[in-house]
């Protein structure tokens, strides 16, 4: 730290995101990004973008917005877009939680949550899950706080339903309920249809994991007119061109090819189903994912030296050094083949370990 530095960030710790290691080639299987390419549509409104790149991007995201917007069958009113949605998060935490409104999550969720907190102050709660890691909807009806639940939630994977979620929205009227649906697409119910119900709902998406556009820095986020003016006072107060035209272009793109994005989600569940089985026979236990990812634990070796040995390997996978998840890991679910290159890899370790 430089003598410099505000004394209002000094105890920030910051957070850390996956590694991306460039000592050799791995398969990749810790940020949850998505296994497939963009579709070549994308690669072609991102090149015939660049040809403009003098040219700043529309602060409005008009063309974007209204794309979004029809997508989910809202108004370009009720859609705000980010520089991923970490972004959009960042502004709804500064808009919609202080001391007056401090926030709610779960003690096991999306790590960047209480960094957020931290960074603008704001007071928080970390409720714990249940020891089944599932999220207790009554620890969030009536609370009159702002809550923030990932769903499905990371790294668990396990998801909320609809109705749960409604009812967490209608117990609290006077503060925002923040949904962050980054991993929707992969069995989860969206909770955008009640954005036109509830006022006080605000969900959250991104391009980076169904739509393979991690590297694009592209999410969203969808409520009622007024939360998103509100999100826009921060755009404008932060940086109006937050999202590049070829970010822009890229994501009109993908809007296009649904199909192709909606196929690699089933893709995606179908490995997931057949990980999980295969993990379950070598003896873990496995949480019932929702997400493009599975959190496993292995009775037979400890979370961080699975995650090591994997490494060594080539194969890479997120452990997390936390209370009550050491044990566990969270792998990205890739191509059917990467999944079969972890699934021989993790038993050629086992059978190292069992001689
Ligand atoms: N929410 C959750 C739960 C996530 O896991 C991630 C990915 N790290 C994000 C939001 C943010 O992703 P992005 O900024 O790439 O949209």
């Amino acid at each position: 730290m430089s003598e410099f530095f505000s004394a209002r960030y000094a105890g920030l710790i910051p957070y850390t995101p996956g590694e991306q290691p460039k000592d050799m080639k791995y398969i990749k299987l810790n940020t949850n990004e998505s296994p497939f390419p963009p579709s070549p549509a994308v690669e072609r409104a991102v090149a015939a973008e660049s040809g403009r790149l003098q040219l700043y991007s529309d602060p409005e995201n008009r063309t974007l917005r209204e794309r979004l917007a029809r997508r989910f069958s809202v108004s370009p009113e009720e859609v705000v877009v980010t520089n991923g949605s970490d972004e959009v998060l960042n502004f709804a935490f500064m808009a919609f939680a202080d001391e007056s409104r401090p926030l709610r999550f779960p003690d096991i969720t999306y790590g960047f949550y209480p960094v957020f907190a931290n960074l603008h102050g704001i007071p928080y709660t970390e409720v714990p899950l249940r020891e089944d890691f599932s999220i207790a909807p009554e620890d969030y009806t009536g609370v009159r706080e702002t809550v923030v639940i990932a769903n499905p939630n990371a790294p668990t994977g396990l998801s909320l339903s609809l109705v749960e979620i409604e009812r967490i929205v209608a117990s609290n009227p006077e503060n925002v309920v923040i949904v962050d649906e980054a991993y929707v697409d992969f069995g989860a119910e969206s909770a955008i249809p009640l954005t036109k119900k509830y006022k006080n709902l605000l969900v959250t998406g991104t391009f980076s994991k169904s739509r393979s556009m991690a590297g694009a820095r592209l999410g969203f986020g969808i409520g009622n007119k007024a939360l998103i003016a509100d999100l826009n006072t921060l755009r404008y107060s932060t940086n109006p061109y937050n999202v590049n035209r070829m970010t822009e272009m890229a994501g009109v793109a993908a809007l296009e090819e649904d199909e192709y994005y909606m196929s690699n989600c089933r893709t995606i569940v179908e490995n997931r189903e057949w990980t999980t089985k295969r993990l379950q026979e070598l003896g873990f236990s496995v949480l019932s994912s929702r997400a493009n990812f599975v959190f496993a634990a292995c009775p037979r070796i400890g979370g961080k030296e699975l995650y090591l040995s994997l490494k060594e390997r080539g194969v890479l996978v997120r452990h997390f050094d936390k209370d009550r998840i050491r044990e566990y890991n969270r792998i990205t679910v890739g191509t059917r083949e990467q999944m079969e290159v972890l699934i021989r890899n993790i038993e050629e370790i086992l059978k190292e370990r069992s001689l």
